[in-house]
């Protein structure tokens, strides 16, 4: 389709890096299952490796994965995507590109644990010192720069904590300290948020969560604002070798063409249930982008389209309570992860959050009472009574 970026975010979603197969006229993006291309001769097989455009093994670039990584980075705004096997390759791909020894990262505190423990446990092998700080005041994340800071990374709104970044002011402080500004935008997806156009220079995604959102598939992506950014990363992720398979970019691609719609209808359900147990007795406290109770909320309504569809809570009871409610309900299957077009619900404390230090944990507000819940694309009224049913119990 002419003029891509033109167009709005719904079309860009369906249309965005697909191109009728000139062959066959398939519609569907065909799944190139190769590992590698023929040459014509000698001269083409030379001047692809000296890079004149043109494929040559899967690892260093394949049209599936490309089909992909063109739309989602038409969707944020970017130059260009790098499709990565997951979404923790995606982040290693570029901690891996601008940290080494001697260098420094600011990261934001309440951080998918996995990006957080990596940074704490194995890249001070390689000399890289980290900083996380409260990032939700932009004056923790400016006071905490150094002159060999590299990166300032932050995840907004972040897991599980739901806290949110101001991605304009991260940017500035970023920029002014010579460092670049990446955001992990998983929570809120390209459809809600594009820190691009805020002035980030960097834009990652697990697509496994809402991008895919079918919950059968782990993938990454990275996006970049300027084509020297990406051109470095590419050369990293190529060589690293955390790089996409055809099929799987295959899956994100089917997955990606209902984000609109899923987004849409998960949001709206998510708004209504946060509504309901804010307003329920045995929640002690909630925390939603879309309720004007969180400390965010003006920030949220400023660079997001809408609030997304996960929260936390906690009931009152604490641990136990909250225990009893995911040992008890039915329609959330009780899962780590997110994004998908059904609902799941976990307890960060002991699950995805546990590597972290009790300590540290509080101190990034993951209490043991926080439950999180992504809400699905379920009819409402099953969500809404299935958690008033497990509330009576508690
Ligand atoms: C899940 C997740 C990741 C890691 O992605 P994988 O696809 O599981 O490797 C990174 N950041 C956030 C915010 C996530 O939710």
């Amino acid at each position: 389709m002419k003029d891509i970026n033109k167009r709005g975010m719904d079309t860009k979603i369906i249309h965005a890096g697909q191109h009728i197969d000139p062959t066959t006229g398939a519609v569907a993006t065909p799944i190139y299952q190769t590992s590698t291309f023929a040459f014509r001769d000698a001269d083409h097989g030379a001047a692809c490796f000296g890079g004149e455009p043109g494929y040559k093994y899967t690892r260093l670039g394949n049209p599936t994965t490309e089909a992909l990584e063109d739309n989602i980075a038409a969707l944020e705004g970017g130059c260009g995507g790098l499709g990565a096997a997951s979404g923790m390759a995606a982040v290693n791909m570029v901690y891996l590109t601008y940290l080494g020894m001697g260098t420094h990262i600011v990261a934001t505190e309440s951080l998918y644990g996995p990006s957080r423990m990596i940074l704490e446990n194995e890249y001070p092998r390689f000399g890289v010192e980290s900083s996380f700080v409260d990032s939700t005041n932009p004056e923790n994340v400016a006071a905490a720069m150094k002159e060999n800071t590299k990166l300032v990374y932050i995840e907004t709104p972040a897991n599980p904590t739901l806290s949110m970044t101001d991605v304009e002011a991260c940017a500035k402080i970023a920029h002014d300290g010579g460092a670049l500004l990446v955001v992990d935008n998983t929570f809120a997806s390209p459809y809600l948020q594009n820190p691009l156009l805020q002035g980030a220079d960097i834009v990652l995604h697990s697509m496994t969560k809402f991008i895919n959102g079918h919950t059968d598939v782990v993938a990454g992506m990275v996006v970049a604002k300027d084509p020297d950014v990406l051109a470095r990363l590419r050369t990293v992720h190529y060589n690293i070798g955390g790089t996409m398979d055809p099929h799987q970019a295959w899956l994100v691609l089917r997955g990606v063409k209902s984000l609109g719609l899923r987004m849409d209808r998960a949001q709206e359900n998510a708004m209504k249930l946060a509504t309901f147990l804010e307003n329920h007795e045995k929640i002690e406290w909630i925390r939603y982008p879309g309720l004007e109770s969180h400390p965010q909320y003006e920030l949220g309504k400023r660079q997001m389209r809408g609030p997304g569809a996960v929260f936390s809570f906690g009931v009152k009871g604490g641990l136990e309570a909250g225990k009893t409610l995911i040992n008890n309900v039915e329609v959330p299957a009780l899962a780590v992860s997110l994004g998908g077009i059904e609902s799941l619900i976990e307890h960060p404390a002991s699950m995805t959050h546990a590597s972290i230090p009790l300590e540290e944990r509080l101190k990034a507000e993951i209490t043991d009472d926080l439950v999180r819940i992504a809400v699905g694309c379920e009819t409402y009224e099953d969500i809404e009574k299935d958690m008033a049913r497990v509330l009576e119990m508690i």
